[in-house]
């Protein structure tokens, strides 16, 4: 990320490696439209490549005159392009090889392989996109709902970036009123401590909402996590197997999950669901099972929502009992499986042990597995998912959110405590605007870039 390969002309293949119709190399820098005229061969010869212009040719290796591929290719000419600089995206058929090759001629030609997110890196660096849309590239790409993409398009066009920005001006003139205070102490009076005091209230409220949106964030972007509990052989398996034969999303893998567990995911009301399935509570009798445990309570800590299966066709035990004691009051459900079967279980019984909403069902015909999943969408997203609003995603925004807050906060109360400590003030104010800049990419420092970027796959 250092700025003195910053003027490298970088390549890399930017499609997934793989057979398929298209596969794509992308060239960006000074060198690129260079490039593209060693490697390029166009149908019609031409004097030369118009920008944003498609063209069907042949990719030639320019010492033997080998034809690699034949290929639609365009030039961009900066500033109009992702980067800014010069762009040359060459689009041959997608094969392991073809693009190989392809790509070690760009290289030859006097490009660089990029790094992973160089491309986007560098639409930041130039100034045409902000932090929040470079990061908004990557949770578009890796968005599976509807509700998660249309989040992120919304980070992708600025909205979020944009709001952060008026925030921070906002407290920069605010910043420059508490500096004249303490140049020009002689002229305080004319900057009196609680009308400043009252000017940070839009701001605060402003930053409020976006915190409060976290929650809703989060679950678009992690899923809401339901950890399925119960004594061996009640059914949790099979409610799990019959939950995903109904709705099982295409998921390779989610961000923040642990990959110890058992986690399947599905959709419920456009949001992501991850289900876990665990053992059950009862203290340990081996090691092995105590380690068990101690994971399950962890996982259970980190629930969203619990279901704690109990089977119907006998009578309640008293660990289910123990166990129902345990997770007192939380936000779940008592599930009584097996209710296809002649029912053993007493219900007053089990609504003496639980402060749950019980629910039946069975998992093996099905029987009150809508209302189930209707049960969860209620419990969880109440007032539904709001994806409308400017919406948090990103835990990174969070944290410094919540810090500039905190800052405002202080400052508020330091304003407002009689006496006025305006160079206190003015290090709170500072430090909050600090605490934006990091989001949006105003002041940011390399080792964040690094770990941003870093997530990146190639080519992007
Ligand atoms: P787990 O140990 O809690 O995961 O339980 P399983 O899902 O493996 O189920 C244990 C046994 O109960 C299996 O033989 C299942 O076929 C059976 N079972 C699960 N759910 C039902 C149900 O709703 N009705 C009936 N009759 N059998 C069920």
């Amino acid at each position: 990320m250092t700025p003195k390969d910053a003027a490298d002309t970088i390549a890399a293949i930017s499609t997934p490696l793989g057979e398929a119709g298209i596969g794509i190399v992308r060239v960006s820098g000074p060198e690129a439209a260079g490039i593209a005229r060693s490697l390029f061969r166009p149908r019609r010869p031409r004097p030369q490549l118009l920008s944003h212009h498609l063209y069907l040719g042949q990719i030639v290796a320019p010492d033997t005159q080998e034809v690699i591929d034949e290929v639609l290719l365009t030039f961009m000419q900066g500033p109009r392009t992702y980067t800014r600089e010069d762009v040359v995206e060459i689009h041959c058929h997608s094969g392991w090889g073809v693009l190989q090759r392809l790509l070690e001629l760009t290289l030859a030609c006097g490009a660089r392989l990029a790094r992973p997110g160089e491309f986007t890196l560098r639409a930041f660096l130039s100034g045409r996109i902000d932090l929040t849309q470079a990061e908004a590239v990557l949770e578009v790409i890796k968005a599976r709902t509807d509700a998660g993409v249309r989040v992120a398009a919304e980070h992708l066009q600025g909205h979020l970036g944009r709001e952060l920005k008026e925030i921070r001006e906002t407290l920069l003139d605010l910043l420059a009123r508490v500096e004249a205070a303490l140049d020009f102490p002689e002229e305080t009076a004319e900057v009196p401590a609680t009308a400043l005091a009252a000017d940070l209230a839009p701001p605060l409220e402003a930053l409020e909402a976006l915190i409060a949106s976290y929650r809703e964030g989060r679950l678009l972007k992690e899923g809401l996590l339901v950890v399925i509990a119960g004594a061996p052989n009640v059914g949790k398996s099979s409610l799990l197997n019959r939950l995903l034969a109904q709705e099982r999303a295409i998921v390779t893998e989610i961000p923040g999950t642990t990959r110890d567990l058992v986690e399947e995911v599905i959709t419920l009301g456009g949001v992501m669901v991850r289900f876990s399935d665990t053992a059950g509570l009862r203290p340990a009798q081996d090691q092995v099972e105590e380690l068990g445990i101690k994971r399950t309570r962890e996982r259970l800590a980190q629930a969203d929502l619990l279901l704690y299966l109990v089977d119907g066709s006998r009578p309640l035990t008293p660990e289910a009992r123990q166990d129902l004691e345990d997770i007192g009051e939380r936000i779940g459900l008592a599930v009584i499986n097996k209710v296809d079967l002649p029912q053993e279980l007493n219900i007053s019984d089990l609504q003496q042990s639980t402060s749950l909403p019980v629910i039946k069902i069975s998992a093996l015909t099905g029987d009150g597995i809508d209302d189930l999943k209707a049960r969860i969408v209620d419990l969880t997203l109440k007032r539904g998912l709001n994806t409308t609003g400017k919406i948090v995603t990103q835990a990174r925004h969070y944290r410094h959110l919540s810090r500039c807050r905190d800052c405002l906060h202080q400052a508020r109360n330091l304003l407002t405590e009689g006496e006025a400590a305006w160079e206190l003030v003015a290090l709170e104010l500072q430090e909050a605007i600090r605490e934006l800049g990091e989001i949006t990419g105003q002041e940011v420092g390399d080792d964040v870039l690094d770990r941003i970027f870093g997530e990146f796959c190639l080519g992007k």
